[in-house]
């Protein structure tokens, strides 16, 4: 798994949540942690609900997201 170092000017980013839906098997840790970023969809499988780029209090929750799903699903990339 890929992490990027950013700059983050006036509280906006340019980096954004990469989900790997085929890695995903619905473990759930990321809507837990960050339920304003990612939802479950029917089979509890993660859906990203933030597509564009991440404001400086949603990437730090996403790369906490990221850090903890087991099946490295999630990336924070530019
Ligand atoms: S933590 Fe990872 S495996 Fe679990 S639902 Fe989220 S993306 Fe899928």
């Amino acid at each position: 798994m890929s992490f990027y170092l950013t700059t983050v000017a006036g509280g906006e980013s340019t980096m954004k949540i990469v989900l790997t839906s085929e890695k995903c098997q619905g473990h759930g840790r990321c809507y837990s942690l960050a339920p304003d970023l990612f939802d479950a969809d029917d089979l509890g499988n993660a859906v990203v609900l933030v597509t564009g780029d991440l404001d400086a209090d949603q990437l730090e929750r996403a790369t906490l997201a990221a850090k903890n799903c087991p099946e490295y699903a999630i990336e924070i990339g530019a």
